[in-house]
């Protein structure tokens, strides 16, 4: 999962930042809501965190140019403890959820994985998936109830693949997801990823399958008799 955190407090964006990506997920940073409206042309990001007060463009703009472009990626906004009114005209232009500042940084944690939860669980909190098991509120798999240990960028790929189980994941979606300005991700570094993720999901009846020159399938147990592309060949 991908979130850009658009602050211009220094001290704030450290800390956010480094909690965030200790939780797994990567983070870009932009001081200015120009940098901001920037990155979020050109990346499709799964969550934004957006401060309000902002030099160059200011939060709610950005919002509004977000929205307008069509993109539904879940906004918190962080604002003023005294700004009730930036809080309702956020909240009314499509930002989803908000958090007043000082807030404490599990609060900000337990808010984004609710907001994506939504967003990519349909608030769900368990992913079942033939004998694989993926708890959305602790982010563990199991398969066949035996708890499986991973590591953050094993979860960060297995979730994406869950997303859209059945679907074909494109190597360059996956990257997209994966990656930050700061620390681009391989091809060859994903292909690892998913060869252990593979070893760990044995005995679970799903498969990860390479579609060849084009990305990953995570595919549900076959049914007795239901021969597979490969097979047919
Ligand atoms: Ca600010």
């Amino acid at each position: 999962m991908r979130i850009l955190l658009v602050e211009d407090d220094q001290m704030l964006s450290n800390g956010v930042s480094l909690a965030l990506t200790q939780n797994g997920y990567v983070v870009d940073h932009v001081r200015t809501g120009a940098d901001a409206d920037t990155a979020l042309s050109k990346t499709e990001y799964d969550l934004l965190v957006l401060d309000l007060g902002l030099p160059e463009m200011d939060g709610l703009e950005v919002l509004t140019r977000l929205r307008q472009r069509g993109s539904s990626t879940p906004v918190l906004i962080l604002t003023a403890r005294d700004s009730l009114e930036d809080r309702i005209t956020g909240l009314d232009l499509g930002a989803n959820d908000y958090m007043t500042k000082p807030f404490h940084l599990e609060e900000l944690e337990a808010r984004i994985r609710a907001l994506l939860r939504k967003e990519t669980w349909g608030n769900l909190t368990e992913i079942k998936y033939g004998d694989v098991c993926f708890d959305t509120v602790g982010r563990r798999l199991s398969v066949k109830a035996v708890p499986v240990e991973l590591s953050a960028r094993e979860i960060a790929v297995l979730e994406v693949l869950l997303q859209r189980a059945g679907k074909v994941v494109n190597k360059n979606q996956l990257r997209e997801h994966l990656s930050s300005w700061e620390a681009e991700i391989s091809f060859n570094a994903i292909e690892i990823i998913v060869h252990r993720l593979r070893k760990k999901m044995e005995g679970s009846g799903c498969t990860i399958r390479t579609i060849r020159g084009l990305g990953y399938i995570l595919e549900p147990p076959k049914v007795p008799g239901d021969l597979s592309p490969d097979e047919l060949q």
